[in-house]
């Protein structure tokens, strides 16, 4: 049974020691740091000695491109998008936005740089954490617009298509920016492979055209992928938990099966209203129940540090996360 939590928001290593054991305590294995622009920037050799600090403890360690070029989940901001403007995806109201295109060869590029950094931590699994083309619902979104429509993603398109880029999002379209993202993937989990470095993709928790997500088996299928997942929060969707987290338990475990791939599923422990702690049971529960054998929690102590997910009661998310665990870490 592979257990862990996401771990951010602190770079002072004597008290990242500290939150390792707590990890451990609540019968962690394992440990997902964050490794935003502004580490990669400011923080690299500090990040060698979180991940030591980390490995020391016991902890197994995967490492998160959280926020990079905001094309993938987390909360932070992304220097490549502010010095690259030519590297931005354009939209349909045919201004740029503060996405960067993973069609662009710039952007791959620096996507190899952060590669290499991560790698230099001694992490043992690079985390693909929700890679996506712009979403007008996240910040920074324009109602009513859709991307990209960069020069490169158009030269793409017409020489895949044989037809001019369409003025609207096209089935076509939507065709085209699934098997970019797949292939933006590709080139960087065979990168971080040819490294030595294990590789875990996390897919959000959508099936459809409006995120060019409908062929997971395309994305199960990467070379060199390791772990494959995806983080069906429930509780800010509305969604019951219950159905929510079954249904794409069961469709990872399927995915899975007769693979050499980890199927693994993310726990919403951040933004956990009081009173619903007792989801988080469920959850687990339901997910093991549908074989998945990888579990991990976002975030350590119920994301208590970052007030803008913090859950209502933290300290409880985290306890009851520990008991989960604990009862559940002998699993085979
Ligand atoms: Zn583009």
């Amino acid at each position: 049974m592979k257990l862990g939590a996401s771990y951010f928001g602190n770079r002072i290593v004597r008290y990242v020691a500290q939150d390792m054991k707590n990890m451990v305590d609540h019968h962690c294995n394992y440990v997902i740091h964050t490794f935003s622009e502004n580490d990669f920037h400011f923080y690299r050799g500090t990040m060698k000695e979180i991940v030591k600090v980390s490995h020391d403890t016991g902890l197994g360690v995967y490492i998160d491109p959280w926020g990079v070029g905001k094309v993938f989940g987390g909360e932070a901001f992304s220097d490549f998008v502010m010095n690259n403007p030519h590297a931005l995806q354009v939209l349909s109201d045919g201004k740029p936005v503060g996405v960067a295109c993973l069609n662009h060869p710039d952007f791959r590029a620096f996507m190899k740089d952060w590669i290499d950094a991560a790698v230099e931590t001694g992490a043992d699994c690079l985390f693909w954490d929700e890679p996506h083309f712009y979403l007008p619902s996240w910040m920074g979104g324009r109602q009513n617009t859709w991307g990209c429509l960069c020069a490169v993603c158009q030269q793409k398109f017409e020489a895949k298509f044989k037809k001019p880029f369409p003025k609207e999002e096209t089935e076509e379209v939507v065709a085209f920016k699934e098997s970019s993202i797949r292939d933006f993937l590709e080139e960087m989990i065979v990168y971080t492979h040819t490294l030595g470095k294990k590789n875990a993709l996390c897919l959000l928790p959508m099936e459809d055209a409006a995120h060019a997500l409908v062929h997971w088996d395309t994305f199960a299928s990467i070379s060199g992928l390791n772990v494959f997942g995806t983080d069906p929060y429930w509780y800010g969707r509305e969604k019951e938990v219950r159905k929510f987290v079954g249904h794409f338990s069961r469709k990872v475990a399927q995915l899975c099966k007769g693979t050499k791939l980890e199927g693994q599923i993310w726990i919403q422990g951040f933004k956990v209203p009081a009173g619903r702690e007792e989801e988080l049971r469920t959850a687990i529960d339901i997910a093991v129940e549908a074989g998945i054998r990888n579990l991990a929690l976002w975030s350590f102590e119920g994301c208590a540090l970052m007030s803008y997910i913090r859950s209502d009661n933290p300290e409880k998310v985290w306890e009851i996360i520990g008991e989960c665990f604990e009862k559940i870490k002998d699993l085979k």
